[in-house]
């Protein structure tokens, strides 16, 4: 068997069309998956089904919803099973970032981070459940982050908050789920080159990039790598537990540690 051989399995990647998403269908599409990419742009999600099936082993289509509502989570969940005849691997990575100091967070703002994050991912997976179940080797990757779980940063309590949830969540949905054949794992990017981070500034890119041992941001296929290896068959056994993928961010105690390297 080929490592990490996903051909012909039906992935959803929700979040996946821009960013870290897109990179994540992209790898799987590479690795022979039937890609199912969603966001709630329709024209969005739609270019980037085109761009990444262009060339692809598997297949890549698109379908626009919104992961906050149950009625949106189903209706991903039955598109999958409609165009690929299930759901063997669910990826939860939509999520949204919006800062704010929390002496000035509107109620509203932190309502809207933890309805996508949190409750979006769970209303996802509980969407998915028949389907991951009757897989028979049904994975959930989750896409955290090192805020929140790991580390802090002025102006994101709400999405540190949201992303160390999704954690909890994790962790007992892995123990409801393991009988079923379902692993639940998750990601923790550090700082990724996407559109979104693009947003906040060339300035938060190089100093984000000065605080790094590898000394530079990683690439959205690097957090798709670890997603398939959560999603492959060698990683059956693993289930609940996370995988920080960050140049290695999170190690100094420091910037004294980063001092003459
Ligand atoms: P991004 O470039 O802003 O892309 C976000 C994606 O999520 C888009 O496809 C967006 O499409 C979709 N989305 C947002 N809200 C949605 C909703 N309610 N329903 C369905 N789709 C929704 O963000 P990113 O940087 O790739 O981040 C992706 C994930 O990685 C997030 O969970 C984020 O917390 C995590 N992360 C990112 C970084 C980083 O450095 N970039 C680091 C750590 C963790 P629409 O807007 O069309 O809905």
């Amino acid at each position: 068997m080929a490592a990490f051989d996903v051909t012909g399995r039906s992935v959803i990647v929700t979040g996946g069309s821009r960013g870290i998403g897109k990179g994540i269908a992209g790898v799987f599409a590479a690795a022979g998956a039937n890609v199912l990419v969603v966001g709630r742009d329709a024209d969005a999600a739609a270019a980037c089904a085109a761009e990444l099936d262009a060339g692809a082993q598997g297949t890549v289509s698109a379908f626009a919803a919104d992961v906050a509502t149950s009625a949106g989570c189903a209706a991903i969940a039955a598109a999958a099973q409609e165009r690929h005849g299930g759901v063997d691997v669910l990826c939860a990575n939509a999520g949204i970032f919006p800062d704010g100091l929390l002496a000035d967070l509107p109620e509203a703002e932190i309502d809207r981070v933890l309805a996508t994050n949190v409750k979006g991912t769970m209303l996802a997976v509980q969407a998915c459940l028949p389907a991951l179940t009757a897989s028979g080797r049904g994975r959930v990757v989750i896409t955290s982050s090192i805020t929140g779980p790991i580390t802090g940063f002025p102006g994101w309590t709400h999405y540190g908050a949201s992303k160390a949830a999704q954690l909890g969540f994790m962790r007992t949905a892995a123990i409801e789920l393991a009988p079923r054949g379902i692993t639940v794992n998750a990601v923790l990017p550090g700082n990724i080159v996407t559109e979104g981070l693009a947003e906040l500034g060339p300035e938060y890119e190089a100093q984000m990039a000065a605080s790094i041992p590898m000394r530079r941001l990683g690439e959205v296929a690097d957090i798709g790598h670890a997603a398939l290896f959560f999603a492959s068959d060698q990683a059956r056994y693993v289930t609940g537990q996370t995988l920080v993928v960050d140049g290695g961010q999170v190690l100094p105690e420091s910037m004294a540690a980063m001092e003459g390297l």
